[in-house]
């Protein structure tokens, strides 16, 4: 099955193309097709997933995948959330998001930083899918003040595992997969895309 992914982050292709890659699926980054991005009007990650999606099955006549994600802090109410890429302007960097939640958090004591990261998917077979397959999950721990670790992407360098003392970015990518927000969703996903015959135990297309 070939299938394309509503993402130009290379982090999130390359984890997603570890999960789907062993069960024969070939995954397509949306920028094949088009560098017009799609505008995230949702107020929610499952929205902005289903808009992605439709997108990029719209540009590429492919059914699609798309993640939105992000990171929620409590001591923030929530934020920086569905505004996790660009919580520092519209064109941050992963470095400039990182300073600006460490400048904000401040003055939080450790105890009181804890968070998580957010990860919904949704698949549609076509763009005007009007039964998107969604499945979402979420991965806690704390912010910490001095990052540490070269993996992963994005907040991952400041994004402690309470249980484990390492931060998301000290993890192997396959660890990481392994107890990930977009790990735990993806596979949940690739659960429901079984179960809905779209998709075959060994990973081969069946319609
Ligand atoms: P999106 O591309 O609009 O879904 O934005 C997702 C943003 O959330 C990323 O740019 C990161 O800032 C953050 N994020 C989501 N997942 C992760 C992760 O696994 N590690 C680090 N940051 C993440």
């Amino acid at each position: 099955m070939r299938l394309v992914l509503a993402t130009n982050n290379a982090g999130k292709l390359r984890e997603l193309r570890a999960v789907l890659a062993p069960l024969g699926v070939e995954v397509l980054p949306q920028s094949q097709f088009t560098n017009i991005p799609v505008e995230e009007t949702g107020l929610s990650f499952v929205e902005n997933a289903i808009l992605k999606a439709r997108h990029a099955a719209r540009a590429a006549a492919l059914p699609a995948i798309a993640d939105d994600s992000g990171l929620e802090v409590d001591a923030l109410r929530g934020a920086p959330g569905i505004y996790s890429a660009r919580y520092a302007g519209p064109n941050a960097s992963d470095r400039d998001n990182n300073e600006k939640l460490l400048r904000v958090l401040r003055d939080t004591p450790q105890n009181a930083r804890t968070a998580r990261y957010r990860c919904a998917l949704a698949f549609m077979r076509w763009d005007s899918d009007p039964y998107p397959i969604v499945s979402q999950a979420s991965w806690e721990g704390t912010i910490i003040d001095v990052p540490r670790g070269d993996g992963g992407f994005g907040y991952d360098p400041i994004f402690e595992l309470p249980e484990r003392g390492h931060t998301a970015a000290e993890l192997s990518a396959e660890e990481k997969n392994r107890i990930s927000h977009r790990g735990k969703a993806l596979r949940e996903l690739v659960r429901q895309l079984v179960a809905s015959g779209i998709l075959s135990d060994g990973g081969n297309e069946r319609t």
